[in-house]
């Protein structure tokens, strides 16, 4: 059992972080956001989530979790006030330099744990580049969707300021979240049309402004969240997550760094 009193790499001492890269080098990045979740749930909903997750995660796969910054990629939501956006360039760069510092200092493998879709283009780009240019073992999970795997059918889907939402802050601190105030959710067929477009794999429309989904920034049904299921659905992402991605580790160090050099040309059985 590890000593370590937290998993938090900005709540340790440098003793204590150099012993523990030594013991197994892996650090977990959250990525998410702040922007407007409606009149219910705090801006910081999306980086609160994937903070109280990648902290769950790293305590079952013996990691740290970096301070990534609580900023992400999100213009779609500034026509709402409650939202700060960096650009894809920002961003990239930002997420890049803490990763590749820690590199330095011994971290060999990468958990990027996102749980906001603005920022998926920007993380694929730079998850590329860690492992490209700075040799980490990096494997991205998109949290919001590993929920929405799991709870999307007891929480009516992933929509914007809806019940998933809600659970993750409820299960991060349930004093930020004032299921009093719902107000005003959007029209829940025209969410749902939209959000089931944009997330296909084939087609992908490129769309401006969250009111295309939602007119008053929002939809769902958070009504329902308790924090004691927000306790049991963070258990739940994160013994899926961390059950997937220590295989998915361990498969990438079997596949990868082989010879350059082919020896013999066999025809596949
Ligand atoms: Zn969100």
């Amino acid at each position: 059992m590890s000593t370590l009193p937290s998993r938090y790499f900005w709540e340790l001492t440098q003793p204590e972080i150099a012993a523990q890269f030594r013991k197994n080098p892996l650090v977990v990045l959250p990525a998410g956001s702040v922007e407007q979740h409606g009149p219910h749930l705090p801006t910081g909903t999306d980086i609160f989530a994937s903070n109280v997750i990648g902290h769950a995660v790293a305590e079952r796969m013996d990691g740290l979790v970096l301070p990534g910054g609580p900023l992400g990629v999100t213009p779609m939501h500034m026509p709402f006030e409650g939202t700060i956006t960096l650009t894809p360039e920002t961003y990239m760069r930002v997420v890049v330099e803490t990763c590749v510092s820690t590199a330095k200092h011994g971290a060999k493998y990468l958990l990027v744990l996102n749980w906001h879709e603005g920022n998926i283009p920007s993380l694929a780009i730079a998850a590329e580049q860690l492992h490209r240019d700075h040799g980490m073992t990096v494997l991205t999970v998109q949290a919001c969707y590993v929920a929405a795997d799991l709870y999307g059918n007891e929480c009516d889907g992933l929509t914007h300021g809806g019940e998933i939402e809600a659970l993750a802050v409820l299960a991060y601190r349930p004093d930020l979240v004032h299921l009093d105030r719902i107000d005003y959710s959007s029209n829940h067929s025209h969410g749902r049309k939209w959000d089931k477009l944009r997330r296909t794999r084939s087609f992908q429309p490129v769309l401006k402004d969250i009111r295309t989904i939602a007119a008053t920034g929002w939809y769902g049904d958070p009504q329902h969240a308790t924090a004691e299921k927000g306790a049991r659905m963070l258990n739940d992402i994160a013994d899926a997550i961390s059950k997937e991605a220590t295989e998915l580790f361990r498969m990438l160090d079997e596949a990868q760094g082989g010879t350059a050099e082919i020896k013999h040309l066999k025809v596949a059985p």
